[in-house]
């Protein structure tokens, strides 16, 4: 029995550039798919019940599929939202995409039960009330005492809708969820990552139901997802070991603290349950270091969803992140969007301003430059070494032009690859002693390419300024 196109090239000769979102899985005509959790703690997907026919459908709405199945041609983000937002009134900027405007903000009523400014429950809320979804996709706790501990799930209460608030930094698929739009007709919003999004926007060109039926995407930014095995190390470092975890909550706001600072809470599974709590702000930076990163998203360059009708993120700018309760970006791409909002802002349900693209990009600094700039390297080593990598919308160098540069993204590599081997080695042996010994010369490494990277930076304005002040200009 051949193999479906996305397990042969993306999941079996790819780099592990699959990055585990389950469309492929639904919109497979034979069931000759189904996603399951590899060693690494990532959903993949695998051979399923029925035979491949060679539609090559599941390859037509993989978002890493394109310039690794032979022949097959994708649409890149850029290409889609042409079609999506052809007609609509906005700007198109390389860094967001297509957008009409650019908000900052909360929603005083979902604020404290979100993650940000709680403006994603918000809209969910909305969505429902005011009739444009009947239903809403989001991500749950899944309520089990083992893993997996999240899921999508479909909504279509106000309750179910509250219950799913805040980010899961924990792998999720749709493919369960795309069987209910199928069986249940009916208009659905669904919130999503970027790579989610894609492959949604590549299977509504193709799958009339998934077309009519979804109606509203809410994007989320994403700097990177992290597998279950992120979950595990964090709850190892409260003292709770992954077999004796029975909830986690990677959101916790803590009063009178940056937003930044917020922290992870976890509970034991001993009677009566006790709940540990780890502050994020003092275990080092979990995001830039590429710790616990699938590689998919190494070969992802779209940071704030641009597929969306509606993008979220976090206000990591200086003017936002000391209100401790959370701040929300939003980036409204469509009508309906724009609507929705401007009756929310005139009824006073959300508090929003204006904010210009460019403190939008600024709040997202790094992940720009990894995602962006660091993309263009990671394409020129992968060609180098004889990789076959996704087409992208960067083009990759043909020299390397900062050498400083090159390093740091290769040590940032070896980070985020030894992360997950070093894992593995920890796993079944209590603590993180193992890992961390595995993990300190890395980052050490990765810590001082980091610093001399940015040297140039630092100094060149500070040269430049002397040597005017030097010789003049007349
Ligand atoms: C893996 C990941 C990486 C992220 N990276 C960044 C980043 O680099 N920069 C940034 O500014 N923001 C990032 N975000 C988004 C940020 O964490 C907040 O989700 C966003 O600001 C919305 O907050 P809110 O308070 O408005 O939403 P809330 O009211 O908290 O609602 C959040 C919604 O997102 C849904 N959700 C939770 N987890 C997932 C998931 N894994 N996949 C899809 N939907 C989910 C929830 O079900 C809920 O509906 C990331 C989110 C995730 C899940």
């Amino acid at each position: 029995m051949a193999n479906p196109p996305v397990i042969e090239y993306v999941v079996k000769q790819g780099d592990g550039y699959c990055s585990g979102c389950g469309v492929c899985v639904g919109v497979c005509p034979t069931q000759a798919i189904r996603m399951d959790w590899n060693e690494l703690g990532m959903l993949e997907p695998v051979q399923g019940h029925g035979e491949c026919t060679s539609c090559y459908r599941c390859s037509a709405v993989c978002p890493f599929a394109d310039g690794l199945v032979p022949n097959q041609i994708n649409p890149n983000e850029d290409e889609l939202a042409r079609t999506l937002f052809d007609g609509v009134r906005g700007h198109h900027d390389t860094a967001l995409g297509f957008y009409q405007e650019c908000l900052v903000g909360y929603a005083p009523a979902t604020r404290m039960a979100g993650s940000s400014g709680g403006m994603g429950t918000w809209l969910s809320l909305r969505l429902l009330k005011w009739g444009v979804a009947d239903k809403v996709i989001s991500v749950a706790a899944t309520g089990g005492d083992i893993p997996p501990f999240f899921r999508y799930t479909v909504s279509s209460t106000p309750e179910e809708v509250m219950s799913c608030a805040k980010s899961r930094y924990y792998p999720v698929q749709v493919a369960d969820a795309f069987q209910r739009v199928r069986q249940e007709r009916g208009r659905y919003a669904i919130i999503a990552l970027p790579c989610v999004l894609k492959a949604i926007r590549l299977a509504q060109r193709l799958d009339d139901t998934l077309r009519e039926n979804i109606v509203f995407c809410i994007g989320s930014f994403c700097g990177g997802q992290k597998t279950a095995h992120y979950l595990e190390y964090l709850a190892a470092r409260s003292g709770i070991s992954h077999d004796d975890c029975i909830s986690a909550d990677f959101r916790v706001k803590n009063e009178g603290r940056p937003a930044t600072c917020y922290s992870f809470t976890c509970t034991h599974r001993a009677t009566p349950a006790t709940e540990r709590k780890l502050d994020m702000c003092s275990i080092g930076d979990m995001w830039g270091t590429g710790l616990f990163k699938p590689n998919a998203c190494e070969y992802c360059d779209d940071i704030t969803a641009e597929l969306s009708d509606v993008s979220l993120g976090d206000a990591w700018l200086p003017e936002y992140v000391g209100d401790w309760r959370g701040t929300s970006l939003m980036i409204v791409r469509s009508d309906v969007a724009r609507q929705l909002v401007s009756a929310g802002r005139s009824q006073g349900d959300i508090e929003l301003e204006p904010i210009s693209p460019s403190q939008i990009v600024k709040s997202q600094a790094g992940n720009y430059r990894h995602r962006r700039k660091g993309l263009a390297y990671r394409l020129y080593f992968a060609v180098r070494e004889h990789r076959a990598v996704p087409r992208k919308r960067i083009q990759r160098l043909h020299i390397i032009v900062n050498p400083l540069k090159a390093r740091l993204y290769e040590e940032r590599a070896q980070v985020q690859r030894l992360s997950h081997t070093a894992w593995l080695r920890q796993r079944d042996v209590m603590g993180i002693d193992l890992f961390e010994k595995d993990m300190a010369l890395p980052l050490r490494t990765l810590k001082t390419w980091t610093r001399l990277a940015s040297f140039p930076q630092l100094i060149l304005p500070a040269l430049r300024k002397r040597l005017a002040r030097l010789w003049p200009r007349k």
